[in-house]
């Protein structure tokens, strides 16, 4: 009919091709004949494999414990390294760290790990694409899911039909996937939240990235470090609802090194009442530091830290700060805007740190805030695979079945697995 959309019918749509989005697709790719559509609002296939792309293949890394059994998770992990290819990173001499980290209560966790790079990133995606419209999956790129109405799928530019819809948008599809949960009536629960800084130091004072590139320090309270960059890194910042949130990557060995590392301390906070939303709470927490900040995040040097001053645009370019930030935001101090006791468990994590690996804490070094990682309110599961509804499945970081690129892609092969049982 002139002028009316376009009506098309699928046995499986997916919404976003993320990680979690591209795992479902192989799997159901490769073990069925089903018509399998990928819906992405950009351009690219893209999500969280176009940023850095460190990908880490043990438990439990970037798997919520609360969803996850070990053996299922590393069984799975074996089907993403099966897809992905990773050239594993080969981790020496860690004993040591190892050693004075338990002497102190925390604890190093040795993972399996392949570093991609932003930039090699896009080459990998265009093979995963490739690859999968070889096995038969449809993409539509520029296309937005809006709503659901029974088993059709409404977009920007038409309605599809189908028998089952995997839903994977990603962190920052939060607020999309919370209108899905309100339109379909499915129940939730507030997520957790972590809010920390970015450290950024010169690799000297960091050396055990030339041994381990993305060490995982597990600290008591609930801290963690976490996403190391070294080699050409960079601290970068990402735009939020009324707040910046700092992050990091680094390009692929190809780009010349700058010699600087970067990466988070971050401490995990899960409120319960009378604060209910974690989420409101880290958003009041961004919001807050940017109003100290003048509208950016702040820096800080360790050595204006321990004096109690504030760091000067001066402190960032004197002879003895002999490095430049990556990302140069309002010269300031933390402690005006991070609350006490997150700033002090992240203190005393840092100490330890700096007694693992001495340096770390040198006066040059930078310290950014926030960093801030939300994820969605998690969706109340109504079976294994991740279903809120029948024939419905939310998944990835947005829906806090995971917080990673490894663990986002088992997420989709377990939706897909679900859709296969049912056929
Ligand atoms: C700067 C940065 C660096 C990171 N570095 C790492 C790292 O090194 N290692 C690691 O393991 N993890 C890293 N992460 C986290 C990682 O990116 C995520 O864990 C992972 O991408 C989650 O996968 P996902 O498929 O759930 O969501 P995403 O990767 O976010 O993908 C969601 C996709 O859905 C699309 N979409 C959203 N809404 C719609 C809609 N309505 N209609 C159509 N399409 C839609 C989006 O455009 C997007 O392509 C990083 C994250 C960031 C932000």
């Amino acid at each position: 009919m002139k002028g009316s959309m376009r009506r098309e019918k699928y046995d499986v749509v997916i919404v976003g091709s993320g990680p979690a989005g591209l795992g479902a697709a192989f799997y159901l790719a490769r073990h069925s004949r089903l018509r399998i559509l990928i819906v992405e609002k950009r351009v690219i296939s893209s999500g969280g494999l176009r940023n850095d792309c460190k990908q880490n293949y043990t438990y439990p890394v970037g798997f919520p414990e609360e969803l996850w059994e070990e053996e299922e998770a590393e069984d799975l992990l074996k089907i993403v390294e099966s897809e992905l290819k990773p050239n594993f990173m080969a981790s020496h001499n860690i004993g040591i760290y190892k050693r004075r980290a338990e002497k102190l209560g925390v604890k190093l966790l040795e993972i399996k790990q392949a570093h991609v790079g932003t930039d090699n990133a896009v080459r990998l995606i265009h093979s995963l694409t490739s690859e999968l419209e070889g096995l038969g999956v449809v993409f539509s790129f520029k296309e937005e899911a809006l709503r659901l109405d029974g088993k059709t799928l409404v977009t920007n530019k038409r309605s599809i039909d189908f028998e089952s819809i995997i839903v994977a948008p990603g962190r920052a599809g939060f607020s999309f996937l919370q209108r899905w949960m309100d339109d379909l009536g499915i129940s939730y629960v507030d997520n957790v939240v972590d809010i920390g800084i970015r450290l950024e130091m010169k690799e000297e004072n960091y050396p055990i990235v030339r041994d381990y590139y993305d060490p995982k320090f597990v600290f008591p309270n609930k801290t963690r470090t976490f996403c190391t960059n070294s080699g050409a890194a960079y601290v970068v910042k990402e735009k939020y609802d009324g707040y910046y949130s700092v992050n990091g990557h680094s390009f692929s060995s190809k780009r010349k090194r700058n010699g600087l590392v970067n990466f988070a301390v971050l401490r995990t906070i899960r409120l319960t009442d009378p604060i209910r939303s974690g989420q409101e709470y880290a958003a009041i927490l961004g919001k807050a530091a940017m109003q100290v900040g003048g509208g950016n995040p702040i820096m800080q040097r360790i050595g204006d830290f321990r004096m109690g001053k504030r760091s000067k645009l001066a402190n960032f370019n004197e002879d003895l700060y002999d490095f430049e930030p990556t990302l140069y935001v309002t010269p300031g101090d933390i402690a005006l805007t991070c609350p006490a006791k997150i700033l002090r468990e992240i203190w005393s994590s840092l100490k330890k740190l700096d007694t693992i690996i001495p340096g770390v804490l040198h006066p040059s070094t930078i310290i950014y805030y926030p960093e801030i990682k939300m994820y969605a309110n998690r969706p109340i599961f109504i079976d294994h695979h991740f279903s809120v509804k029948e024939g419905v499945y939310f998944i990835g970081d947005g829906a806090g079945t995971s917080r990673g690129i490894t663990a986002a892609w088992a997420s989709g092969i377990r939706a897909a697995q679900g859709i296969l049982k049912g056929i």
